[in-house]
């Protein structure tokens, strides 16, 4: 064992869809100097790859064979899919109604998991953000902290991320897949034991990225 190397620095951000998970976890790696990683981007890439090939989300055996043969490159500005750029594609209606069935598949989870420990172990850390990096990746994270925000506040985040769509038809989006992410057997999204619980539903993104720079001591 290399006595003399760092242990890997994780700051664990779960919570769910709206939360401003993203937007505050790019920040807090700003300001930290720290990698980032969007673990919701691999869970997307997967769903994406599914469809790309015309297997059926529903069926878990062929689901699990291409999570395990897909090439995945998510880096803080894009998302390469076997290769092919598919940054716009994976915020696409159709990968955001297939994800939650992939993310449910519990061979999916081990081989994403074992990608996002690898990632962790080259870089040396980093903040990763999902819905199971405190309670699953990384239950030993340095800090871990759970972003929540009122159901309202999320739609409307989500929703003018996507100027044109209704709010009523993101906010029932947002129900379905809070409410599938919750209720799986694998992973489900939970507040991980040790998580600091943060509102952001009247927070700015420096406040909230300030609360947890405190957090960190
Ligand atoms: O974070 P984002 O909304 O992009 O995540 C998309 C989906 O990926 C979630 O709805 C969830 O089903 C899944 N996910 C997960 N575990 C993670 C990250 C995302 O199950 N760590």
């Amino acid at each position: 064992m290399d006595e003399g190397a760092a242990p890997p620095r994780v700051i664990a951000i779960d919570g769910p869809a709206g939360s401003g998970k993203s937007t505050v976890a790019r920040a807090v790696a700003d300001r930290l100097d720290l990698e980032y990683l969007d673990t919701g981007a691999m869970y997307r890439g997967v769903a994406h790859a599914v469809l790309a090939r015309g297997v059926d989300p529903a069926d878990a055996d062929a689901v699990a064979a291409v999570a395990r043969a897909v090439e995945l490159d998510v880096t803080r500005s894009r998302c390469l899919v076997d290769g092919e750029d598919a940054s716009e594609a994976i915020r696409g209606p159709e990968v955001t109604a297939a994800v939650s069935a992939v993310a449910a598949n519990p061979e999916v989870r081990v081989e994403l998991v074992a990608r996002q420990r690898r990632w962790v172990a080259d870089l040396g850390g980093g903040v990763m953000e999902g819905r199971d990096i405190g309670s699953v990746v990384f239950p030993d994270a340095e800090l871990k902290v759970y972003l929540t925000a009122s159901a309202e506040v999320r739609a409307r985040r989500r929703a003018a991320e996507f100027p044109g769509m209704d709010v009523d038809r993101v906010a029932a989006e947002i129900r379905r897949r809070d409410a599938a992410d919750s209720s799986r057997a694998a992973s489900p999204l939970v507040t991980a034991d040790g998580a600091r619980v943060l509102d952001t539903s009247d927070l700015t993104v420096d406040g909230v990225v300030d609360a947890i720079v405190e957090m960190l001591g």
